[in-house]
């Protein structure tokens, strides 16, 4: 029996594309001791993907050669660990494979869910990512408005509906009218300015009569200066990531800072979803109940396959996804929905 994976042949300097991925067949892992082997189950597609590749982060860069990193949920099939038996289905680091070995502390073990997507988006870090952000970082109160761009992805488009339960008026903003109308009519959004479009600042002055109080930002770039034109005084720009800026190979930031920042008053603050890993009971307790009450829609976008993965990636890159991307590598062991 082979393992199949995926490796990172060249860094990109500019835009990403397949030819800078290769798949591999390479002989099964073996567990060390204190090591599980892993069945991939579903994989994240994830904007941050792309940032790894740029240099270090919150984490080490992934190199040339590298076997592509990326947060799973998979099957503990053989184990070198008294913490885990095979069966156990776990979330984790882990790699665009198959099959890994990986280090057993490193893995969280997963309570029953009615579906093991729901690990990646709802209640996985798209979801807790849009919770802590929002309320810890954005401190939103009722009444208030929110914007919140790339609004039709996975952590915006959760960020928009927990916004509503808030009780704030909520605008996204997105890529394309078809999305913008999908934003508002299925998300339940107040309104959707899309950014491709000419004229961003007057429409979102225009889709905010009473200015905004915090700004969720998704992608930093050209959207995040002219948002600051529309912040009120004293508001809150949460800085999620900047999606805008990682396969570019020129990035470009903001000309108003800090003048606006100064001016207004304003907080910008940037946050790591783990920094809140205490809380994360908290936020799973509360995105529960969204859903089941019907507040909170859960919009999974899966590819099949590990090859389609590179794609999938890309895809992200260019806006072709709506709600949480994955990628489902194997399927659910038998009694696992
Ligand atoms: P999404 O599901 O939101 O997908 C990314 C979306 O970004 C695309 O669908 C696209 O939608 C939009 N986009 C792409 N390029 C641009 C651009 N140049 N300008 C504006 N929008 C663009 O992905 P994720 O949920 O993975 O990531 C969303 C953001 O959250 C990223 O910045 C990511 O780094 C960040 N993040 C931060 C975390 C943290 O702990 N701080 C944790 C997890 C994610 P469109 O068609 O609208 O362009």
């Amino acid at each position: 029996m082979t393992n199949r994976q995926i490796i990172v042949q060249d860094i990109p300097k500019g835009a990403l594309s397949q030819d800078h991925f290769a798949l591999q067949s390479v002989d099964m892992p073996r567990p060390e001791k204190g090591e599980v082997v892993l069945r991939t189950l579903l994989m994240s597609i994830d904007a941050a993907n792309r940032s790894w590749m740029q240099g270090a982060t919150y984490r080490e860069a992934v190199e040339a050669g590298d076997v592509m990193a990326t947060y799973a949920i998979s099957e503990v099939v053989q184990s070198q660990s008294s913490r885990f038996k095979p069966g156990d289905i776990v979330a984790s680091e882990s790699r665009w494979a198959e099959y890994v070995a990986w280090p057993a502390h490193k893995c969280q073990k997963m309570p029953p869910v009615p579906r093991l997507e729901n690990l990646l988006s709802v209640f996985g870090i798209a979801g807790k990512t849009a919770f802590h952000g929002l309320v810890q970082v954005g401190r939103p109160i009722a009444g208030e408005t929110i914007v919140v761009s790339a609004a039709a992805g996975s952590v915006g488009g959760y960020v928009g509906q927990i916004g509503k339960a808030f009780g704030c008026r909520v605008v996204g903003i997105a890529g394309g009218s078809e999305k913008c109308d999908w934003v508002v009519n299925h998300l339940g959004f107040d309104a959707c300015v899309d950014y491709r479009a000419a004229g961003l600042f007057k429409a979102l002055r225009d889709a905010c009569p009473a200015g905004i109080d915090v700004y969720f930002d998704n992608v930093g770039g050209a959207v995040l200066e002219t948002t600051l034109a529309v912040m009120n005084e004293r508001g809150r720009i949460v800085c999620c990531g900047a999606i805008s800026q990682y396969d570019d190979a020129a990035p470009t930031g903001p000309r108003n800072l800090p003048g606006l920042v100064v001016v207004k008053r304003l907080r910008m603050e940037g946050f790591i979803v783990m920094d809140f890993a205490k809380e994360d009971a908290k936020a799973v307790r509360a995105l529960q109940s969204w859903v089941e009450d019907g507040k909170l829609k859960v919009e999974e976008d899966i590819v099949h396959g590990l090859e389609n993965a590179p794609l999938a990636l890309i895809g992200l890159l260019a806006g072709d996804n709506k709600g949480k991307r994955m990628v489902r590598v194997g399927a659910n062991p038998k009694g696992v929905a």
